[in-house]
């Protein structure tokens, strides 16, 4: 009998169905769930001081936020009339060319005539003036203004009443829940996923809530060892600032007596690399290329727009999720770029390391593009631009082709557009790359993405070409991931003991609302037949 694949087996079982079914645990979830409560308003006093109270974090970004912040706005016609608009304003910005007449027309009838019940009369000046003589030629143009104007209304009486209504005080009552301590207890563990420099990453579940999460632990003794502790420090702040759909989610940083935990979205279908080479021939179908390609671009553009830089482009670590859509993972060599700032100090994969980082000079998010060069070349080709499939040559041969040799477009899948794409990402010149020659080169402007609708795409509207199978398991049997060997002799001190605490700040306010929304306790722990109780249950 063999025993690593009957271990993997029931290991992959016990995923499966956590994945598939929420309810295999249901009675143990509404137990839990029915112990739980928020803390009581007096216990949020506190809170108002701590958090940050910004119009765009609290109304726009999170869920909860946005939620009440709505509710709110119900209760006064004026208010309600301004976020319907922005709402209207956004159908007909992500509808398709048929809608789309019929939506301009019905924000024009019942927004922007003054005789209508819905006239946006909060508009005052040169806006509502050129709202008042909008034409179907610079509709869109008036109503970028309309829309601004529209929020810097609410952000003004409206949002100042919202902060002494009830709402807000029960807004408060979730960010103090919000603030709970997190521990191991809060999750089910299953099968480990794949494995890092530090530590394993495996499949866990929220107890009370069912979510699935990836979770990458990193062990306290290695990091301390091999003075990786900055460094995932670091990855954990920069996975906190970012906010893209096309980008793995950070929804709470923990610690245990032996890891820190980094608690991710879980994308179970694999990565670019295994999809290129292990199914079917080798290479991906050129819709999901440009796809996935589409996403990853968003995706970079997200972080060069907060100023960091990725460096670690390349297929392996691009994931897909259960639907098929990509985020990149793994920022734990992206760095943040002071404004007007440069680097020098060389990082990356070879194969996929830029001109100017081998050359050793200074450069900022051009690698990036480059890097994303050489990954759709890999993708339609299953070779990277500068080692064939399997060579054995050494980093200082790939180094010189990488400096000297033209590309090559040797592969029968390589059509026109796509072999222009590749070649201007891999332009040798930084000045003269794609997304490199001035602030307005934007790549989404290629016409190898003439197919994509990006601001459907940036709105998940966009169907994914492939969807993975819910069935697989498209990770590596847990047999032959590597354990980790015991790390001896290693002792913490206070500072390493602050170090730990300022890692494990919990839950990180956007992807746990949106937990608590999907997963139906933000509706339950609302609910008004619920007693309220001091105790702050962390779900153990
Ligand atoms: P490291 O930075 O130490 O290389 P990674 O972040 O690349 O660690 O994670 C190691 C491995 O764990 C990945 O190669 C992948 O197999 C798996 N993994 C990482 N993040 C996820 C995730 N969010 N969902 C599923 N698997 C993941
Ligand atoms: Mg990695
Ligand atoms: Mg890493």
């Amino acid at each position: 009998c063999d025993m690593g694949g009957l271990d993997n087996l029931i290991a992959n079982t016990a995923y499966l169905q956590a994945r598939k079914s929420v309810d295999g645990d249901a009675k143990e979830m509404l137990k839990r769930r029915r112990s739980l409560s928020l803390p009581s308003p007096d216990q949020c006093a506190e809170m108002r001081q701590k958090i940050c109270v910004e119009f765009e974090s609290v109304c726009e970004q999170q869920p909860i936020g946005k939620r009440f912040f709505r509710q709110f706005t119900q209760t006064v016609p004026e208010y309600q009339t301004a976020v319907t608009f922005l709402d209207e304003l956004n159908n007909w910005e992500l509808a398709e060319n048929t809608g789309r007449d019929n939506l301009r027309q019905n924000i024009a009838t019942s927004f922007l005539k003054p005789d209508s019940k819905n006239f946006i009369s909060y508009m005052s000046g040169e806006v509502a003036e050129k709202c008042k003589n909008v034409t179907e030629k610079d509709f869109e143009e008036v109503m970028a203004l309309a829309k601004e104007e529209t929020r810097k209304f609410l952000m003004g009486k409206p949002f100042q009443e919202f902060q002494s209504s009830g709402f807000f005080d029960k807004f408060m009552q979730w960010k103090a829940f919000e603030r709970q301590p997190i521990t191991e207890k809060y999750f089910y563990e299953f099968r480990i996923l794949g494995k890092g420099g530090f530590g394993e990453v495996c499949a866990i579940q929220v107890k009370v809530s069912g979510q699935m999460y990836a979770c990458k632990k990193l062990d306290k003794k290695r990091l301390k060892k091999k003075n990786g502790d900055k460094m995932a420090l670091l990855e954990k702040e920069i996975l906190e600032k970012v906010n893209s759909p096309f980008i793995v989610k950070l929804a709470y940083a923990y610690e245990s007596k032996s890891h820190l935990c980094l608690v991710m979205s879980l994308m179970n279908g694999g990565d670019l690399k295994y999809h290129i080479y292990n199914i079917g021939e080798r290479g991906i179908e050129m819709n999901r290329a440009i796809y996935y390609t589409a996403q990853i671009t968003c995706g970079i553009l997200h972080l060069h727009s907060i100023n960091i830089v990725y460096r670690d482009m390349k297929p392996e670590n691009v994931l897909l999720d259960d639907n098929g859509q990509c985020m990149l993972s793994d920022l734990g060599l992206a760095v943040e770029i002071k404004e007007g700032k440069q680097i020098n100090q060389k990082a990356g994969t070879s194969g996929y390391m830029a001109p100017e980082i081998l050359n050793e000079e200074n450069y900022t998010h051009s690698v990036d593009w480059f890097a994303l060069g050489c990954s759709i070349y890999e993708m339609i080709a299953g070779r990277t631009p500068f080692k064939d499939f399997k060579e054995k040559v050494n980093k200082d041969e790939v180094k010189r082709r990488c400096l000297e040799d033209e590309v090559k477009f040797e592969h029968a899948n390589f059509d026109e557009p796509t072999k222009d794409i590749c070649k201007q990402f891999l332009v040798k010149k930084v000045e003269e790359r794609l997304g490199c020659r001035g602030a307005n080169d934007d790549p989404r402007k290629h016409p190898w993405f003439k197919s994509i609708q990006f601001h459907r795409l940036e709105a998940g509207l966009v169907d994914p070409p492939f969807v993975p199978d819910p069935s697989v398991v498209y990770a590596k049997e847990i047999g032959d991931i590597a354990d980790f060997s015991e790390i001896r002799g290693i002792e913490f001190d206070d500072k390493d003991k602050k170090f730990f605490k300022r890692f494990a700040t919990g839950a990180v306010s956007i992807p746990w609302q949106e937990e608590m929304i999907e997963s139906g306790l933000f509706d339950e722990l609302n609910d008004p037949s619920r007693k309220e109780s001091k105790a702050m249950a962390a779900g153990t």
